[in-house]
């Protein structure tokens, strides 16, 4: 359970209020607004905040005075035509103001993304929940025997029930240190931002963080990639979702030649040109390194 009934109390009072605004809104986002969505076992991605929709992109595209949105075929073709041709400002003018919970070792890989305005909650200052990421079983995958950076199947039998009480039992413990620690009774009490050093990565942390729709889409094009972690993935999707119901034109343009799109270097155009005249191009012929070859083979061949 991510919020406890204090937490979950405080996002109810605030979703029962409302404010009346000039601002334009965006209704699909507006029944998302402060409602956290659980992702892995005790984390959550919630929208605090929000500026922008879909006519805002179109108006900052067309630098007019009005609205933005007359003719919506237009604004979709435009937003369509921006995302095609990487005129990238026009979307840098939606932002997106999120409050995540989620493993520090999936913070760690968030944060490198560093075109985003970043507030975390202070182990300094307060004191971490016991609170750990442990995966699924499903998710306790072997090392890949073709992927370095990667997974393959889930561990089996006696092994995945001791990896799962190893992972268990160390972050229990930690905790426990900790805990003793830094209690006053007693004793002195260690401080805080030391006595964390001893916790694990995969002990749950906090974070406010904005972006600008632009460099979220850059985000999410790597992270809710199938090469991204499935830890921080689940995050990615869940987030999808959002900016799906947010700007629904841009979000479409996204996964139509983004997520959905490939790039083509010029000797993969050049194989294909010539494999439309219907020659047989192989690997040798083609010019392409066995891995450029074989990362062709996969965009020409669709998801398997
Ligand atoms: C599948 C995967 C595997 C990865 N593996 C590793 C790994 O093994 N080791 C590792 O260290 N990282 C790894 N990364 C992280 C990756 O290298 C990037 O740091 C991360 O994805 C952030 O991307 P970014 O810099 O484009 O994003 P942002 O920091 O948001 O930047 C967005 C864009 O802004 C521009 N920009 C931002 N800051 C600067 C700057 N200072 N100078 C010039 N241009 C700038 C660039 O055009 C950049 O693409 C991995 C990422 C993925 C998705």
């Amino acid at each position: 359970m991510p919020l406890s009934p204090d937490q979950k109390a405080e996002i109810d009072a605030q979703r029962a209020q409302s404010h009346s605004t000039l601002r334009a809104t965006a209704a699909g986002m507006e029944q998302h607004l402060y409602t956290a969505y659980p992702v892995l076992d005790h984390g959550f991605v919630r929208v605090i905040d929000y500026m922008g929709d879909d006519a805002a992109i179109v108006q900052a595209a067309r630098v007019s005075y009005g609205a933005g949105t007359k003719h919506v075929q237009n604004d979709e073709g435009l937003i369509r035509y921006l995302m095609r041709h990487w005129h990238s400002t026009p979307f840098e003018m939606c932002e997106l103001k999120l409050h995540v919970k989620l493993p520090v070792f999936v913070a760690r890989q968030w944060i490198r993304h560093r075109t985003a305005n970043v507030n975390e909650y202070s182990a300094r200052y307060s004191i971490l929940d016991r609170e750990f990421y442990i995966p699924a079983p499903d998710m306790l995958a072997a090392q890949s025997t073709t992927n370095n950076q990667g997974r393959g199947a889930a561990l089996e039998g006696e092994e995945a029930q001791r990896v799962l009480r190893i992972l268990t039992e160390d972050a229990m413990r930690c905790y426990d240190h900790y805990e003793g620690m830094i209690s006053q009774e007693g004793q002195q009490g260690l401080a805080r931002e030391l006595a964390r050093m001893n916790l694990p990565a995969n002990i749950y942390t906090q974070w406010y963080w904005k972006v600008d729709l632009h460099n979220l889409l850059h985000f999410l094009r790597l992270r809710a990639d199938a090469h991204a972690q499935y830890e921080i993935r689940v995050y990615a999707e869940e987030i999808c979702r959002l900016v799906a119901d947010w700007v629904p034109y841009a979000y479409k343009a996204f996964e139509d030649y983004r997520m959905g799109g490939a790039n083509l270097s010029a000797p993969a155009l050049e194989c294909v040109r010539r494999m439309l005249k219907g020659e047989v191009v192989t690997q040798e012929t083609s010019g392409m390194s066995k891995g450029e070859w074989r990362e062709f083979e996969g965009v020409m061949n669709g998801p398997a």
